[in-house]
């Protein structure tokens, strides 16, 4: 049902007409998010610039029984703040604001809309890191990294985005404002609900503001690139370096199609004539950096790369990350349409994903390019496709299903951090058991009871 006139009034008279959208031509950039061919148009869009905004607008929504939609910069690939149709998005962009480093005790004081990396830029003037660098870190906002509990480059020595979330603002499904979590370091006194909330895609409620945990700037860095004429080699090297008790902060993969597709939009000096590229990054105290730097080196040599390159300098370095970065846009040029997927497997198990991947393309004559974040057994298997070509989606959706069920066989999971959303939620009572998956309704039912908060998202 279009949202009626007493209800706009409502709105408007919390944030103004100026933060106010319901012109059907300014609602479509917020009918999807970065996830191909899920698209919903909302009934409005409001840009509260305070909690008690939020909660108002909440308040107003609970009583008209309007859905609410959470959005932050609408990076996510998992459909999670694409709108049912005629909801009321409440898009936090516009509270934005770093509001305290506190370099003595090691954190920071951020609102939800805030840039991810203009936190570790903020951090960064104490010499201070915010380590959590997933690749949409140049527009993806905290908030929508603590629902999707995002993850990033530096994921394997440093961890995702809950382990670094201190407290929560959150404001729930019946507007009222509240907080879990504190300042402390050690902090055990009831159950963890800020951990509930985290990666909780918009569903239980709406976090406002974020304390955030940092950690001092590593004094040294060394950046790698292995070149291998297998992907079975460098998953191998993977599993080498992680048996040889060396965490790196970063192990990166890109296979040959994404490495040609980054190559032509980045133009960084990536090889394209081999068939896996690993980047490899270690940083920590000086001496450590030199010697795991050339442990990974031989390792890498070991397991068959048939190159290793090490960055010259820190410029260099960050052109290497930067284009791994672009993986997904640089592989969204080939094709209209890009589909990527999220699966997880047991590091073990990379090199059997890698190659099964490989022949779920052939066998459903599909290109795919994959990359991902290889040292936690992330992988992003990205098929370029058309969503106009009928008969070529239908081979899409089998060859997905096919690779969500290997990883399930495996001992994998469904997502590793774009979340489930719109996306996965057909597969996720497999992966959970009845068990579990019955709980988190309960969990759901009981934080909102009249389901306005993220419908249809998670749950079938
Ligand atoms: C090029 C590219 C690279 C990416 N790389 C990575 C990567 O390396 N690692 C990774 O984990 N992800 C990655 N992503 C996915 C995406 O960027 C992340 O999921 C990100 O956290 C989404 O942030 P956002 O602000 O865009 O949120 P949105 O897309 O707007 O929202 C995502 C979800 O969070 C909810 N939400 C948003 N804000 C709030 C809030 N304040 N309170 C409650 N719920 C909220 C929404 O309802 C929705 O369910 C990438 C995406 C792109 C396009």
């Amino acid at each position: 049902m279009p949202l009626n006139d007493s209800f706009l009034h409502s709105l408007r008279a919390i944030v103004g007409d100026d933060r106010l959208l319901t012109l059907a031509e300014d609602l479509v950039p917020y009918s999807f998010d970065g996830t191909a061919a899920l698209k919903g148009r909302p009934g409005a869009v409001v840009f509260p610039l305070t909690t008690d905004e939020v909660s108002a607008c909440v308040r107003v929504a609970a009583e008209a029984l309007v859905p609410i939609i959470t959005r932050g910069s609408g990076t996510g690939l998992s459909g999670g703040s694409v709108p049912s149709p005629d909801a009321l998005v409440i898009c936090l962009v516009r509270m934005d604001r770093i509001l305290h480093v506190d370099a003595e005790n090691l954190t920071m004081r951020v609102q939800a809309g805030a840039v991810t990396v203009k936190i570790d830029e903020a951090a960064s003037k104490h010499g201070l890191l915010y380590p959590p660098d997933p690749g949409s870190m140049r527009i993806s906002t905290i908030g929508g990294n603590v629902a999707e509990n995002s993850g990033g480059l530096r994921g394997l020595k440093y961890g995702v985005t809950r382990d670094y979330v201190m407290s929560l603002e959150v404001v729930l499904a019946d507007g009222r404002i509240t907080r879990f979590g504190s300042a402390c370091v050690k902090d055990v006194a009831g159950y963890s609900m800020k951990d509930l909330f985290v990666g909780s895609e918009g569903t239980l409620g709406i976090v406002t503001e974020v304390l955030l945990r940092l950690v001092p700037k590593p004094a040294a860095r060394r950046t790698m690139l292995a070149l291998f004429d297998t992907m079975e080699a460098a998953a191998s090297t993977v599993s080498a370096i992680i048996a040889a008790k060396i965490i790196p902060c970063t192990l990166e993969f890109l296979d040959r199609t994404t490495a040609g597709c980054v190559e032509d939009y980045a133009k960084v000096g990536l090889p394209t004539d081999c068939e896996a590229v690993l980047l490899m990054e270690t940083d920590g105290h000086p001496a450590a950096v030199t010697d795991e730097a050339a442990l990974m080196a031989d390792i890498a040599r070991q397991q068959g790369a048939r190159e290793v390159r090490t960055a010259k300098d820190d410029a260099e370095a960050a052109r290497l990350a930067a284009a791994r970065r672009n993986a997904f846009s640089a592989l969204a040029r080939r094709r209209p349409t890009t589909i990527l997927e999220d699966v997880t497997v047991p590091r073990t198990e990379l090199a059997t994903m890698v190659t099964f991947i490989a022949q779920i393309a052939r066998h459903y004559d599909l290109q795919v390019g994959t990359f991902g974040h290889m040292g936690d057994g992330n992988l992003h298997p990205t098929f370029l496709t058309d969503e106009r070509d009928e008969a070529e989606m239908a081979r899409v959706h089998h060859a997905l299903n096919d690779i969500v069920t290997k990883t399930l066989e495996l001992g994998g999971t469904i997502t590793g951090e774009h979340g489930v959303g719109l996306a996965k939620k057909p597969w996720l009572r497999q992966q959970m058991g009845d068990h579990s998956y019955e709980l988190m309704r309960e969990v759901k039912r009981a934080l909102d009871p009249k389901g306005l908060l993220n419908p249809g998202k998670i749950f079938d």
